[in-house]
């Protein structure tokens, strides 16, 4: 039962985000801080769900609307459908979270034939009037109605045309008022009705319109892409707001702004705004506005009313703002705002620059930054000694730089994208209708349109590379081509975008990983104060050790020993390791590995030290170093056909009697080469058999290798312990840990300790030093987690392999999942998230706890820490630091995000998950 379908603006909680939206809530919020806000209501999201559910407005809505009308007509003297001083009203959607252009909005609302009239009377100017009403017509027609915009453009286009106009503004009455009566015809013949006249109809329409937008595809493409679940927003609220006008003359304006520039975070006035315009005109990008820079001289007393909304704005707000305004005649009224949207470099920026003036405390500056972004972060940059010419350019509206085939729709750029092609996408300007595009490519450029166009927004939230407002640059959509001068850029052309000075070069330039600016480490060294977990990095060679190391990372809590194992000098060692008939040769082929090994790890060590090294041993199954049946079969049959080329080649010789000099490769391939080769290929066929296994996942690998072949733990553990007895001789100090995979009984785990010792005790001998190192194991198996006390009385440290116990704990592959029936589990809400990206709290995270609890009981200073993917992910992370986990274990790239997710999460300890 709905208590209330709507609040005015003097009413509404501005801190209930979910009833009211956070459009709405925020109108609510700046109306009671005294902001000039013009006056309006919101429809709670409520409300929106019942309708969904429905189909149908709920009882009593409509006259909860006109009372709410009634209110502003008293406050304002002004009266929707009225003929005297007309009442307008703009319809905005708002969900509990920003999702911007995403749906819909319309303008203009309430007027017709009679209050057109009223309008050209009260303000004198038939041109302003016939302008508003055009636009009304188009977006309702649009929103509401579902016609295209392109049998409103044609029509607009052509009466431009014909006039020799090029601008909108140069349009006059009459010109306006022709194309007012041609869309009114549009909407008749794509409806088969006329336009609604009751001005009580079309809000009551467009009500619906914003209600239906929550499901349009534009809302489920954006919410799918960033996880926007009904938790976090669940439907839309609809703002009915008295409309103002800045396109009422040249003391009228619109614009929108930040408080500070999101490019770069610099605390400074940002934005762009028109002259005699309405805001979609600024957020389209139709016209090139100005910067806000120019008001100061043009509108000195406005832009001093702005710089005051914006220092109020952000004083309250305590959080950059993106806020939109009207100057209607002279007056200064502020439409919305919302927390501003920047890219990661500006937002580290402003939050350590925030810190600085005092607005905030240093736990808000981590806080307002989502450590996800921080990825952006490690954005290419071009090659900075490059001496390419760009060929043009533009506004630097999203940084990074990105290369791609050209695209010149949406569409194209997913295709494209979908058979693994780069793509840059090239619009004039983007719509929203353009989104799924965004995704596909690496970069987006538009001919038109300023920094606060849909395209910088947009590409800005999602971290991508952006020049917009190239307008050198003709973009022409019918040939799909794109032309600077006499150069014609064609589909398929390469271009290379920079989306932080606005160039745009042809062809491909080489980028650079950038580098780890000096803000982002006080922003993480600020992070690392406050986190209770400590950052470890999975990786498994020096140079990868070395910039993990760079990334702040405390330590190696994974090292992969197969990925050793497969370098092309050591896989043939391998192979025939795992080729040898017997344990003799087996321990040949080991002894000629153990060296290689050794050096490797003590490589990791020097890279790593002081910190920790956690060196797992062996856990694939074997065959996995061998080539498939298949590959092998064919090898088989290509030697055999090379066979009997040679043969041919000796009978030819011999035959003929020639000398016996071929040119390559015939001159050195012997009959009895060949034949030594397809002999080993059927050996390793027939090891390959040998090794087949019906589930290899579940079958002979990890510790069970190091049960059924010791020698090779033994070779592996011999390596780690002399690798660390040679670093000690050198005085290098480290803390090796050696880990145990895939273990399901303590019993394994102490066969595997047996050697350790035996090993240990030979070392310290021979090196006559002490050898001190940490011996544990993996838990990633469902029994480990039920044993684990059992396990702790063995193991010093446990390590979470969370990819395989979420395998095991769901009974289905990460492969098979993703790319068969998982995409429609998440869909349809049978699983809420990817268990393989976050951590199932449910499931696996039962496991985990019973694990620490059963290993804490059993030995209270174990050390526990997660290696799995989700040790890189921040909402498992904060699960780790309430489960009371040591450390979390992430691949290089992500070490940053997990530094920074570790301190949001001792921020948010003590608040739901
Ligand atoms: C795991 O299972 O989580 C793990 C880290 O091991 P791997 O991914 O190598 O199986
Ligand atoms: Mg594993």
């Amino acid at each position: 039962m709905i208590s209330q379908y709507s609040y005015s603006f003097d009413q509404g909680d501005g801190k209930n985000k979910a009833l009211l939206g956070g459009k709405g809530a925020n109108l609510c919020e700046m109306t009671q801080l005294g902001l000039n806000v013009p006056p309006g209501f919101v429809i709670t999201t409520e409300t929106c769900l019942s309708y969904l559910e429905h189909k149908t407005l709920p009882v009593g809505l409509m006259e909860d609307v006109r009372r709410q009308i009634g209110l502003i007509e008293q406050s304002t003297g002004k009266q929707f459908g009225g003929e005297i001083d007309p009442l307008l009203v703009s319809v905005r959607s708002g969900s509990a979270v920003s999702m911007p252009g995403m749906m819909d909005t319309i303008l203009n609302l309430g007027l017709n034939k009679q209050t057109l009239a009223g309008l050209i009377e009260l303000t004198d100017d038939a041109r302003f009037a016939y302008d508003a009403y055009r636009r009304f017509i188009q977006l309702f027609g649009k929103v509401a109605l579902g016609i295209a915009d392109e049998k409103f453009d044609l029509h607009f286009n052509s009466v431009k045309r014909n006039a020799g106009i090029k601008a909108d503004v140069a349009l006059n009455s009459e010109q306006l008022q022709e194309i007012c009566e041609l869309f009114l015809q549009v909407v008749y013949e794509e409806t088969g009705q006329p336009f609604p006249h009751d001005v009580y109809e079309q809000l009551e329409i467009a009500i619906k319109a914003v209600f239906n937008s929550w499901l349009g595809r534009r809302a489920l493409d954006y919410r799918r892409e960033f996880h926007i679940t009904p938790d976090i927003a669940n439907g839309t609220a609809v703002n009915i707001v008295m409309m103002v006008f800045g396109n009422m003359g040249d003391d009228c304006a619109t614009g929108v702004g930040f408080t500070r520039n999101p490019a770069t975070g610099v605390n400074e006035m940002f934005g762009e705004y028109l002259v005699n315009a309405q805001g979609e005109d600024v957020v389209a990008g139709i016209r090139t506005p100005k910067p806000v820079q120019d008001m100061f001289y043009e509108m000195p007393s406005q832009y001093r009313q702005l710089v005051e909304l914006r220092n109020k704005l952000e004083a309250h707000y305590q959080e950059v703002q993106d806020y939109e305004y009207t100057i209607e005649r002279g007056v200064l009224y502020c439409l919305q705002t919302r927390n501003g949207k920047m890219n990661a470099a500006a937002m580290v920026k402003s939050s350590i620059d925030m810190v600085k003036e005092g607005l905030i405390s240093k736990e808000r500056a981590l806080l307002r930054i989502n450590p996800e972004m921080l990825e952006q972060m490690l954005h290419p940059q071009l090659e900075p000694s490059h001496n390419q010419k760009p060929l043009a350019q533009g506004l630097p509206a999203s940084p990074g730089a990105a290369c791609g085939k050209c695209v010149f729709d949406a569409d194209s750029a997913v295709r494209l994208a979908k058979t693994g092609v780069e793509v840059i996408l090239l619009r004039e300007e983007t719509k929203p209708e353009d989104i799924h595009g965004f995704f596909a490519a690496q970069g987006i450029l538009t001919s038109r349109g300023g920094k606060t166009s849909h395209a910088a927004v947009v590409a800005r939230g999602m971290g991508k590379a952006c020049v917009a407002g190239a307008e050198d640059i003709h973009i022409d959509v019918r040939t799909r081509q794109a032309i600077v001068g006499d150069i014609h850029i064609k589909e398929g052309d390469l271009l290379t975008i920079d989306g932080s000075n606005g160039n745009i070069y042809l062809g491909r330039i080489p980028t650079i990983a950038p580098s780890f600016s000096e803000e982002l480490k006080v922003i993480l060294n600020w992070a690392d104060k406050v986190a209770r977990l400590q950052i470890y990095a999975n990786v498994d060679t020096p140079e990868t050790a070395r910039l993990a190391v760079s990334y702040g990372a405390k330590g190696i809590g994974l090292c992969r020993t197969e990925r050793m194992f497969n370098a092309s000098d050591r896989l043939p060692l391998v192979v025939e390791m795992i080729l040898a008939g017997n344990t003799e040769a087996r321990e040949t082929a080991l002894a000629k590995l153990f060296p290689i090994q050794r050096d490797d790890f003590q490589q990791l060590f020097e890279a790593m030290s002081p910190h920790p090294v956690t060196v797992r041993l062996l856990d694939p199954p074997m065959h996995e170093f061998l080539p498939s049946e298949h590959q092998l079969l064919e090898e088989i049959n290509a030697l055999k056909h090379y066979l009997t080329i040679v043969k041919g080649q000796q009978v030819a010789l011999e035959t003929f009697n020639l000398p016996n000099e071929l040119p390559p490769p015939f001159n050195r391939l012997t009959e009895e080469l060949v034949l030594e080769a397809i002999a080993k290929k059927q050996l390793m066929l027939k090891k390959v058999l040998e090794l087949y296994e019906v589930n290899p996942m579940l079958g002979h690998r990890g510790v069970r290798l190091g049960m059924s072949h010791p020698e090779i733990y033994k070779m592996q553990i011999r390596s780690i312990l002399e690798a660390a007895a040679r670093c000690i001789k050198q005085r290098i100090p480290v803390e090796p840990e050696i880990m145990v995979p895939q273990v399901i009984s303590s019993k394994e785990l102490l066969k595997v300790k047996q050697f350790v010792d035996e090993i240990q005790a030979e070392l310290e001998d021979q090196y006559r030093l002490k050898l001190n190192f940490k011996f544990g194991t993996m838990i990633e198996t469902v029994r480990a987690c039920t044993r684990a006390d059992h396990l702790a009385e063995i193991a010093q440290f446990f390590s979470f392999g969370t990819n395989d116990l979420t395998q095991a704990t769901f009974s289905f592959s990460r492969e098979d999942a993703e790319n068969k029936f998982l995409p429609l589990y998440e869909e349809s809400g049978l699983l809420h998230d990817n268990p393989f990206e976050t951590l199932d709290i449910l499931g696996v995270g039962k496991l985990m706890q019973m694990a620490v609890e059963l290993g804490r009981k059993q030995r209270p200073d174990l050390r526990i820490g997660i290696c799995g993917e989700h040790g890189g992910h921040p909402r498992s992370i904060r699960y780790c630091h309430d489960m009371g986990l040591d450390y979390v274990s992430c691949s290089a790239p992500r070490i940053p995000i997990a530094r920074l997710a570790a301190a949001h999460a001792k921020l948010l300890e003590n608040q739901p998950l």
